[in-house]
């Protein structure tokens, strides 16, 4: 005899249904579009367009990134789906500086979760220079931001481990997994950086003075250094952005990094202040968050599609990468990857 399916039984088959549409639906909504040959003429084009651009001068209050080859010039887009475009030098290294700040701030919310940064650090841009002391004194280490100094001397000094040599493995760990090979330190620089951090040691003593410092200041400082002094091609920062754009999970290696929710309040941060003073300016140029370091990179997260890294050490006024920003810019024009772009419905 045949069986009736009762009500109940429709009811529940509905639901699923309606699951597999909305959930299919978002991840279409997320999808990357473009395809590698749209990308791959778009790198290309941006690299011959700004390859003889001359402006700009390395960063020199770090002996050691004086030093480095100004000509390198290397760009790297990773797709969520694990598509590499490279162009130009993308071999060759510089230090992360800065940029290492977005990945500790990455660690500290996915271990302490988001109201804690929010709590211990602080996120709305300080407004000031990456390295000023004025924002400590006049907030009393309140409300620093995990993108410029005060504030990522305080994100170190939450990274889990016991001791220095635990914190700093954790961190090389997993600064080791977002870009999907094992990172080394650039010794040269993080020596260089070392003899002439007192600036960074003020600041982190004075956090200290105002609670907001939660490890020791000198050895805090000296893990920050050193992870600032990690070396980086072009594809590492492309790869590293890349697991920033595909929520947290290494779109080359399959490994989950971070959360997807910790990921969301990483670009919130790097939108207020990932380029100094100019963040501001970047965003409206650019619709993306970004992250620049003083040696020359600069990273950049079309979120669900792609990540952005390209490496040319003289640095504008303000400490940015002149060429890094020129070429995201493009892309991001070129390709549409403003996250505040919509098409009108009618
Ligand atoms: N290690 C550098 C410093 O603390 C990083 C600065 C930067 O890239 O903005 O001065």
């Amino acid at each position: 005899m045949k069986r009736r399916i009762n009500i109940t039984e429709v009811k529940f088959i509905l639901t699923v249904l309606l699951c597999i549409f909305f959930i299919s639906g978002n991840a279409f909504a997320q999808k990357n579009t473009l395809t590698k040959d749209e990308i791959t003429s778009a790198v290309k084009e941006a690299y011959d367009k700004f390859k003889n651009v001359s402006e700009g001068k390395n960063a020199d209050y770090i002996p050691a990134l004086a030093e480095v080859n100004p000509n390198i010039f290397g760009i790297s887009v990773v797709t969520a789906e694990g598509d590499v475009i490279e162009f130009g030098d993308i071999n060759d290294m510089v230090s992360m500086q800065s940029i290492e700040k977005v990945f500790a701030m990455a660690m500290v919310i996915d271990e302490m979760g988001a109201d804690a940064l929010k709590e211990k650090i602080g996120v709305d841009a300080t407004g000031m220079k990456f390295n000023a002391i004025e924002p400590i004194e006049w907030k009393k280490g309140k409300e620093m931001n995990p993108c410029v100094n005060p504030g990522a001397l305080s994100t170190t000094s939450l990274i889990r481990g016991a001791n220095y040599d635990e914190k700093w493995n954790n961190i090389i760990t997993k600064y080791s997994e977002f870009a999907g090979r094992d990172l080394t330190v650039n010794q040269p620089v993080y020596e260089s950086e070392a003899a002439t951090n007192q600036r960074n040691q003020a600041l982190a003593h004075l956090l200290f003075a105002y609670e907001r410092m939660y490890y020791d200041p000198v050895q805090t400082t000296d893990i920050y250094t050193k992870a600032c002094a990690i070396n980086v091609n072009a594809k590492d920062l492309g790869m590293m952005a890349a697991t920033l754009c595909n929520g947290g999970v290494n779109p080359v290696t399959g490994k989950t990094v971070v959360s997807p929710e910790t990921v969301e309040h990483v670009l919130a941060v790097m939108v207020t202040a990932g380029l100094y003073d100019d963040s501001g300016i970047w965003l409206y140029d650019t619709g993306m968050p970004g992250k620049s370091g003083v040696g020359g990179g600069i990273i950049a997260v079309a979120p669900g599609k792609l990540g952005i890294g390209v490496i040319s050490p003289p640095l504008d006024d303000v400490g940015n990468s002149v060429k890094a920003q020129y070429v995201i810019k493009y892309l991001s024009e070129k390709l549409g990857l403003n996250m505040y772009s919509v098409q009108p419905k009618k």
